[in-house]
């Protein structure tokens, strides 16, 4: 392979690789280790192996051909459900392969290895005055799983999902082949692999496209909607011009206050609208704080939200964050490092350890933008019903986008954290729950996003993306990956 590995030599043409797997290679080790999702409640016990080249990852395609051993990739397992998990069986971790290869400091375009992750991505672009421009609610997240899954983020309304700033990639099929796509080379396989959760190959680079930035900081409002309707009319008014818009949700608000909450718009800031915010482009003054109060590590902070969750007070916590709203709409507008606004999640570390011992799961249907004030309302109302509250609800615009697996609509989703009960009892119950309410979603013509989802049944598959998509995407599956060894238990539990 031939490619300039100093980042700030410039940009880099990437030339046609022959990768040959090594029969006498014993490549990486094989360790049983315990693989679970983000949200820990599925996921068990499986052999991973950790490559560090793209020879490595050829071999154990080789090794899984001649055994007939399926694979599943997995990139930082941060998909909540069991999209990068295969109980009992083997596990390709990406994570070891995370050399940012090149940065063009003038294009902001970076040829990243799959393993690379959106942290490493943004600490090399600020201080050249890049930004992302996708990025999830943790900069946890692996170039290989954002494109797998073609991730969105709070502007996916206005600048589209990742696979939108992908411009081309390299994947290892299966079947051993090398393939350099772009959107004119291939693009049905480009439009497939980016959404295709692992299914088709592995990527082993992938070229994105950052965006410019004119100050380390964005201009930011928080916005008190009084109940679900506020929440849809200040977006739908909004989205013309804000740049980034998400709105957390109390959702133990009833009645008139049913799905109230804090609406949070941020803007991008001109050329020499903020000349002090150009210090801010140190990667150093857009990390996010690990300390409260420059003292107490944040990372103490789990166990408190855990007695909430356990002693049923998250009504109480929700309650105080909404109140605390208006604090934060009188103070408004205000400015933020793109740091501390996208990755407010990673500012309490390992916060969802909070569900220990039952876990969380998360649900985040897709609703087209006439159902979403019906369905969400319905959703809302029946978990208050059952008395299944979720802990945490984020809503967020959307505009479709091009890939054949896609999970986007025009319209809204709302992400909702359920902690899962360690009795299997109340667990099933849950799991009911959620597919009750997938069915409303999938009526009104919705869909869901496999990187949180951990309940859709099989049948559901061809409803989420229709039969159409459905009959593609499997003719794809025989033609680059026929012997099906790439499976998850996602991609079994639906079927694929
Ligand atoms: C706190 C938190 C906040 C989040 N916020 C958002 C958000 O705002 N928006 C959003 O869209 N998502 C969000 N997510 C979900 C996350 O972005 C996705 O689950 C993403 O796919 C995770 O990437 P990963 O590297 O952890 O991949 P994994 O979860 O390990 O894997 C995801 C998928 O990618 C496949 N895969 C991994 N590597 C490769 C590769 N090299 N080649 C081919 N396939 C591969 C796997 O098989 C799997 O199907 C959030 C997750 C967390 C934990």
């Amino acid at each position: 392979m031939s490619i300039t590995e100093d980042p700030d030599a410039g940009m880099t043409t990437l030339s046609e690789i022959n990768v040959k797997h090594n029969p006498d290679s014993h490549g990486p080790e094989w360790r049983d280790e315990d693989v679970r999702g983000f949200g820990m409640a599925v996921g068990g016990r499986a052999s991973v192996c950790r490559p560090t080249t793209v020879e490595q990852v050829a071999d154990v395609f080789a090794a899984a051909r001649r055994e007939s051993t399926p694979i599943a990739l997995r990139g930082a397992g941060c998909s909540y459900g069991d999209a990068s998990t295969a109980v009992g069986g083997r596990v390709l971790d990406l994570t070891a392969m995370n050399r940012i290869l090149a940065f063009d400091p003038q294009t902001g375009v970076a040829v990243c290895e799959p393993g690379v992750t959106v942290r490493d991505l943004w600490r090399k672009s600020i201080g050249y005055a890049f930004w992302p421009k996708v990025v999830s609610g943790t900069m946890a997240v692996s170039m290989g799983g954002a494109a797998a899954m073609n991730i969105h983020g709070k502007n996916n309304y206005a600048l589209g999902s990742f696979g939108e700033c992908v411009r081309a990639f390299d994947l290892l099929t299966p079947k051993g082949e090398l393939v350099h796509v772009t959107r004119e080379s291939d693009p049905e396989l480009f439009h497939a692999a980016i959404s295709g959760f692992g299914m088709l190959g592995c990527f082993t680079k992938l070229e994105i496209q950052t965006k410019r930035v004119h100050s380390g900081r964005l201009r930011v409002w928080g916005l008190v909607a009084r109940d679900l309707d506020h929440n849809f009319e200040m977006i739908e008014e909004l989205r013309g011009q804000a740049d980034y818009l998400v709105s957390w949700l109390d959702l133990h608000g009833k009645g008139k206050g049913l799905g109230r909450g804090l609406l949070h718009r941020a803007d991008q800031m001109q050329p020499g609208e903020d000349p002090e915010g150009v210090r801010y482009l140190d990667p150093l003054l857009q990390d996010v704080p690990t300390k409260l109060f420059g003292v107490v590590p944040k990372g103490w902070l789990w166990p408190g939200m855990w007695g909430a969750v356990q002693t049923r007070q998250v009504w109480l916590v929700n309650w105080l964050k909404f109140k605390a709203g208006y604090r934060e709409e009188r103070g408004s507008p205000y400015l933020q490092s793109h740091g501390a606004f996208h990755f407010l999640l990673d500012y309490v570390p390992n916060w969802h350890w909070m569900t220990k011992p039952g876990g969380l799961i998360q649900f985040q249907p897709f609703v087209p933008v006439a159902e979403a004030p019906r369905v969400m309302r319905r959703i809302i109302e029946r978990c208050q019903e059952v008395g299944y509250v979720p802990y945490l609800g984020v809503l967020k615009r959307h505009r479709p986008d091009p890939f054949l697996m896609t999970h986007a609509v025009d319209g809204y989703s709302l992400a909702m954290d359920f902690a899962v009960s360690r009795s299997k009892s109340k667990r099933d119950a849950l799991w009911r729950l959620c597919q009750e309410l997938a069915e409303l979603v999938l009526e009104a013509g919705g869909r869901f996003y496999y990187a949180k989802d951990a309940v859709l049944l099989g049948s559901s598959f061809a409803r989420v993306h229709g039969e159409e998509a459905v009959r593609q995407f499997r003719e794809l599956k025989q033609n680059w990956d026929p012997d099906h060894l790439m499976q998850t238990d996602l991609s079994r539990r639906m079927g694929v």
